[in-house]
């Protein structure tokens, strides 16, 4: 069950968090992996390559700006000419801005969609073509609780692009689903990674672990918990699941207050 051997998947943001963990997880379960990272960010990809091949498997780290049309191509060529094909894309570079929304300029909400959802919708519509030649595949994003089911003060533009994931995925399943394409996303809730832990445009150490308490599991999340709903729906299991948001946020968003 939900095993991805001989297939090729594209991972963005793998260098950290929800990504390095799906790396890995994939590498595991037989999957040959392209790693896109940022280089604007301190994260070291070498560990989640090291990782994938620990596992047996197969890694090609790639440098890729998802708000960069160029570079979302070459992340796909180099799939097609290294690892020979494309299978999955999960779409899951993303950046989180605290902004007061009434100071929230033009440029700078622009900015973040075009990293948090269109560099979604850029790392799809690279894959479509291909995708459809090869008779199937699936686009996976990552979305978000804020702004999938919830709002998050001072992130307007960051809830406005994860809810955007929600009806981007719904529009492509339907445009794909004769090709053998299908596409979701999964919504964490508070995971615990270098986004959540950064004080400054999410909650950071200390609010981390006081929302710890307020989930109805007892826990935040881990990178494994989401990386661990990726795998299902990267496998042919998930065949006749399409144009879902999964929320993956152990129970948080049942409870009313
Ligand atoms: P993270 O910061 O470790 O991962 C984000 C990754 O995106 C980083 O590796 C970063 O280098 C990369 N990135 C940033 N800008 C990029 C760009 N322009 N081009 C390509 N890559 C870029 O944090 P994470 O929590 O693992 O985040 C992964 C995804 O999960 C993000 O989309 C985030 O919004 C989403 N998410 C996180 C949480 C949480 O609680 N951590 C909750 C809901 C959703």
């Amino acid at each position: 069950m939900f095993r991805l051997d001989g297939r090729v998947a594209v991972i963005t943001g793998a260098a950290s968090g929800i990504g390095a963990a799906t790396a890995r997880l994939f590498a595991e379960a037989g999957a040959r992996v392209v790693l896109g990272w940022y280089p604007g960010d301190p994260h070291d990809v070498t560990p989640v390559a090291e990782a994938v091949t620990a596992a047996g498997g197969t890694a090609v780290a790639v440098e890729v700006d998802v708000s960069r049309a160029a570079d979302v191509e070459r992340l796909v060529r180099v799939a097609l000419d290294e690892l020979g094909g494309l299978d999955v894309v999960v779409a899951n570079a993303g950046i989180a801005r605290r902004v007061p929304s009434a100071e929230l300029s033009d440029d700078d909400f622009r900015r973040l969609l075009d990293v948090d959802l269109i560099g979604v919708f850029r790392c799809f519509r690279e894959a479509i073509p291909h995708m459809r030649a090869a008779g199937g595949g699936r686009l996976l994003a990552t979305s978000s609780i804020a702004g999938a089911h919830y709002g998050w003060p001072d992130h307007v533009h960051y809830t406005s692009a994860k809810a955007g994931i929600v009806g981007l995925v719904r529009t492509l399943a339907l445009d794909l689903a004769r090709d053998g394409i299908t596409v979701n996303a999964v919504a964490p809730g508070v995971v615990v990674t270098p986004q959540s832990s950064d004080p400054v445009n999410s909650l950071g150490p200390a609010a981390l672990e006081a929302f710890a308490g307020a989930v109805p599991v007892g826990r935040n999340g881990r990178p494994e918990d989401i990386a661990a709903a990726f795998l299902y729906l990267a496998s042919d299991e998930a065949a006749f699941l399409t144009g879902q948001t999964l929320i993956v946020d152990g129970g948080v968003s049942l409870q009313l207050v």
